[in-house]
């Protein structure tokens, strides 16, 4: 089958042809619909890596959705043919954190999960998942829209929901960087907190005209004046909620001006700024975190919110052998949404 695999790091990654994978005791291989291409994965692509090239051959794609196309022996609960989304941190699922549901914090794998590390992952015509609980069944959304819904969705429902405590009437949340992550953060909010204001920041003009049409209340270009402009929408007090979906110095820094006293700035971004602390900034206990995807509970309920149409993903489709370029795209800030490789058409 064909797989776009990373094989040197810092070089784009390319087109090869790789055995298909056999499904062993209790795992399953899904045909994939689509694979979504994650910022995340041009942060993996950019990183040095370890000389000795450890760690590769590493087929990309960590959200992923498709078929279950067949099963290893024991793996019980679906079906071949079945649609399925695949909840990507892999956890070994009975440590304390995995039995709650949240791989993602698994105390044996850390939630390494297929496409990031120690796994293929789903930019092939196939992928191997190691148990059926990673699988979540999609009803009637299709994989090749739903794909996104396994990261961009997950990991910004996530960092909504653990601060829907703040979120009530007269609140307001921030999302810095309307991209795929942040176009499902503003929707999350308006879907779980009607009450809240919503204002999105972004450096691009279209991504701030598609925030507007995903339900922000006011979208904001990132410049000197963004600080100023947000302290003054919230009566000086700033924001209950500050999501950075960046995460580099200056956005970090404009996080921290624009967070309120008693809120929550949640750096999701991996850009790899730091933000410096004193007694004074952020504000008096302000919390600050930097969650890792979500659980999987949270992705069934993500997956509920979409078959609801409460959640819209903006995709296009890339075919496997344009997978290349859908990440050129992505690095010059030319895709619209998300970019969904389809190994099928
Ligand atoms: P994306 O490229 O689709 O979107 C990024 C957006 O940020 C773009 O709209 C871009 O215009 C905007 N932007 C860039 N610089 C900016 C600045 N200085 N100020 C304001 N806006 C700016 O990326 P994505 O796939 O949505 O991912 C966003 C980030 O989240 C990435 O760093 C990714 O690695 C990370 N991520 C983290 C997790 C997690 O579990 N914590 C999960 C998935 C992705
Ligand atoms: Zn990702
Ligand atoms: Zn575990």
């Amino acid at each position: 089958m064909r797989a776009f695999r990373l094989v040197a790091w810092q070089k784009p990654a390319e087109l090869r042809e790789v055995p298909v994978p056999e499904p062993g005791p209790g795992e399953v291989l899904i045909r994939i619909g689509g694979a979504g291409a994650c910022h995340s994965d041009l942060h993996i692509m950019e990183e040095p890596g370890p000389e000795d090239g450890t760690g590769l051959p590493l087929t990309l794609g960590h959200e992923n959705a498709g078929w279950v196309e067949a099963t290893g022996p024991g793996a019980s609960g679906v079906a071949v043919g079945d649609p399925v989304i695949v909840y990507g941190p892999w956890g070994c699922g009975v440590c304390a954190n995995c039995r709650q549901g949240q791989d993602n914090y698994c105390l044996e794998t850390n939630g390494v999960g297929g496409g990031l590390a120690e796994y293929d992952g789903g930019m092939a015509d196939c992928l191997l998942v190691p148990s059926t609980r990673f699988l979540i069944p999609l009803g009637d959304l299709a994989p090749r829209d739903a794909a996104p819904l396994s990261d961009a969705g997950l990991t910004s429902y996530h960092a909504v929901k653990r601060s829907l405590h703040l979120l009530g009437p007269g609140s307001t949340a921030v999302v810095i960087g309307a991209g795929g992550l942040g176009q499902m953060a503003i929707q999350i909010l308006r879907a779980l907190s009607a009450a809240t204001t919503v204002i999105a920041v972004d450096t691009a003009a279209d991504k701030l005209e598609t925030a507007k049409r995903m339900g922000a209340d006011e979208a904001l270009t990132s410049d000197g004046e963004t600080v100023e402009r947000i302290r003054d929408m919230t009566r000086g007090q700033g924001a209950e909620l500050v999501l950075d979906m960046v995460g580099v110095d200056p956005t970090l820094r404009m996080a921290a001006q624009v967070a309120r006293v008693l809120g929550d700035l949640t750096l999701v971004g991996l850009g790899g700024g730091a933000l410096p602390v004193n007694f004074l900034s952020p504000p008096h206990e302000c919390s600050v975190t930097a969650p890792y995807w979500g659980s999987l509970t949270e992705l069934m309920e993500v997956v509920t919110l979409a078959r609801q149409n409460k959640i819209e993903l903006l995709v296009e489709h890339f075919p496997l052998d344009r997978a290349a370029e859908a990440y050129r795209l992505l690095h010059d800030g030319r895709i619209k949404g998300r970019a969904v490789i389809t190994p099928q058409t």
